[in-house]
Formats: C-alpha cells, structure tokens, sequence
C-alpha cells in the first residue's frame, strides 16, 4: 500500500512538474526578449551568453583556494561567490570593519581572487549586508549602545543593522567601495539585505521617519503599524522603500567606484509574499535597474514548488536581467538525496531559460559527493546547443 501510494505520489508530482515545465515554455516562446539575450546587453560578467555556473561558500574552503578551484574549473564552473564580510567582521585586510584572527595572516578574498583568475573563474564577493553574523559579541554590544541595531515590537534588539541610520548606510557604503576599489573582484553580490522578519525594525529613528515620510497620524504605537492597525499596509511598502534606498545607494557607490562591477542580489523565492514579511521587494529592485543578475535562493527538492518559484520569478523579472537559480543541496532548508537531484534541478532551470545557477555550498561533502558526478556527467552541467 505504501509503495503504491509512493508511486502514485511521484507519478502525480512529476505530471504537474511536465504540465508546469510545459505552461514555462510556452510563456517563454511568447516572450519578447530571451534572458541571455538581455545578459549579454548588459556588462555582468559571465552572463556574456554564457551560463553562470557559480558555487556560494565560506570565506575559506579546504584544503585551500588553489585546490578548489581547480575541481570547480575541471567541473566546467566560471563563478564563485564567497562569504567575505558582515557589518561587524571582515576575512579580507579592510580598513572599515574589525578583522578576523583568522584573517590576519592570510587575506582569503585575495587568495580567491589569485587562484580563480588563473582558471578565468569569476570571483563575486558576497557581503551579509545587515545581520552582523559571526561578529564578536563586543562589537555587537557597542552597536546596540549606539542606538544602531534593529528593534521590535516587544522592545528586543537583534545584531542587525537598522537601515534607517546614517551611520550604518556610511559604513556599508565605506565597505562597498574598498571592496571594489582594492580587489579585482568581478562581482559584489548582496546577501542578508532583509529583515529578519515582520516584526522589525520599530527602532525609535524608523518611527520618526515613518512618521515624518508619510505623515501617518499614531495614536497606538506599535499597534498602528503591526498587522491589522490602521497603517500595516503604508509601514509595509514604507519598510520596503527602506532596503531599496539602501541597495540604491550602495550599488550608485559600487558602480561609480567601479563599473564594470556586476551586482546581484541573494534574496528569498517568494517575492510577493516575502517582500511583506522580510522587506525584500526583489521585483522593484530589478524594476529599477539595480541589479545585473537576480539570485532567488530556490531551496527545496520538491519539484512542482520549485518549478512554480521559477515560473514566478520569470514573470516578475519580465526580461530585464538574467535569472540565475540558486539551489541548495547542502543547505539548511533542504538536503538533496544525491547528485541527480541536483542535475535535474539544472536541467528544469535551463528549460524556464535561467541565465544560470549558483548552488549552496562548496564543502567537503560537495567536493567529495558533487564535483564528481558533475564533471563525469560533463553534459549534464553543459548549457544545451
Ligand atoms: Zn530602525
């Protein structure tokens, strides 16, 4: 009886997942402008008609960046896209942010700089934008003092810089142009540019602003704002505008600094729905011209919710810049049984016309497991004729 039901089950899945593919195709034969077509109207690199095939990762990976690289490049990547900062610590010599001990000696950004040029793999330099992860617990205790961390409705703090501060908006603009002016990065790619969720940032400063901004009348402060008050929906689109500002004037900073930079975003699937909860308004950030290429981060192995997110996102971005799928075998929303999973994954990507993948993340497992299957099954990761 289980076998049966398993059976039925997959069969149905993988039905709705050829209806879905099926629906895609047609939407994207209907469509005006290919996606590669519009990658190679714009500078990003790697997306010149050719399909990103990029890995996320730690600052570091093992044994070291030479090894890796040479695995990835024998497995047909062109991009790697390293953890190399938050808010409150650095694994690069910056003259911004507090460094790591265990960066003092070795600059990890410019070790994966050096060896992934010499194999013509692009180096995207991944910042977590405002949740000071992996910093030291006095440096987020000095910023929480300073009034410049994120609050919520219940008056807790969380280590996650309120975008509303000045201060915080000149510190990530200050890490923005020493990356792009004393690395020759290809990329600056940001991550953790949300919320951490609905329920932030009430800060003092956001409720002045939101105030001052809008011109909104509270008489119940948080309650007015929260879901179901009178203002839900105005402080909603208002958070939003916050993070879009933000990234406005980071990627103005980045670009003026540099170029030819490619910028990129590693955001959440459900755009809709997300951009309520986390502030993250992905579609208008494409609208806007503030991103070569969009990384929604489609972590799951079903594959009708993976097809769908595709479906969605492609609609949303309407041709304006390259999709490039993120998927995630080894990350903490999902865990893929093998490596076919993951070919598969590639495979429905390239039929909605993605502009790429990137997937999370480069470890051992993935060397030893991954890398592998990947580059005997060479075809498998090869864009199609
Ligand atoms: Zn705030």
């Amino acid at each position: 009886m289980y076998i049966k039901t398993l059976h039925w089950s997959v069969w149905l899945s993988a039905t709705v997942v050829t209806v879905t593919v099926i629906v895609g195709w047609w939407s994207i034969a209907r469509s005006d402008n290919a996606v590669l077509t519009t990658a190679s109207a714009t500078n990003s690199h790697n997306t010149k008609a050719v399909e990103l095939r990029g890995i996320w990762s730690s600052y570091q990976v093992k044994p070291d960046w030479n090894t890796a690289i040479q695995k990835l490049s024998a497995a047909n990547f062109n991009a790697i896209f390293p953890y190399v900062c938050s808010p409150g610590i650095a694994y690069y010599h910056s003259q911004v942010l507090p460094v790591s001990q265990f960066a003092r000696h070795h600059d990890y950004l410019a070790e994966a700089v050096s060896a992934a040029h010499k194999h013509n793999i692009a180096v995207h330099a991944r910042i977590l934008t405002l949740e000071m992860l992996f910093a030291a617990e006095h440096t987020k205790s000095a910023f929480a003092a300073a009034g410049r961390l994120m609050i919520n409705s219940q008056g807790n703090t969380a280590p996650w810089l309120c975008p509303t501060d000045p201060r915080n908006r000149q510190l990530l603009g200050r890490i923005v142009t020493e990356l792009v002016t004393n690395y020759d990065i290809d990329g600056l790619q940001f991550d953790y540019l949300r919320y951490p969720g609905q329920d932030y940032c009430l800060c003092p400063r956001c409720r002045q602003q939101f105030a001052a901004d809008t011109g909104a009348r509270i008489s119940q402060w948080p309650q007015d704002i929260l879901p179901g008050g009178p203002y839900a929906a105005e402080f909603s689109r208002w958070r939003q505008a916050q993070l879009t500002a933000l990234l406005s004037d980071l990627v103005t900073q980045a670009r003026t600094a540099c170029p030819s930079i490619a910028i990129s975003a590693a955001v959440f699937p459900r755009w809709e729905e997300h951009s309520e909860r986390f502030g993250q308004d992905t579609a208008r950030w494409v609208q806007l011209g503030l991103l070569d290429f969009v990384a929604p981060m489609n972590y799951t192995t079903d594959r009708l919710d993976f097809a769908t997110w595709l479906l969605t996102q492609r609609k949303a971005i309407a041709g304006r810049v390259p999709l490039v799928v993120g998927m995630g075998p080894l990350s903490d929303a999902c865990q893929f049984d093998d490596p076919e999973q993951l070919v598969e994954q590639i495979q429905i990507a390239r039929s909605f016309g993605a502009g790429g993948f990137i997937i999370f993340k480069y470890n051992q497992q993935f060397a030893q497991e991954y890398l592998p299957y990947l580059a005997e099954e060479g075809t498998a990761i090869l864009p199609g004729p």
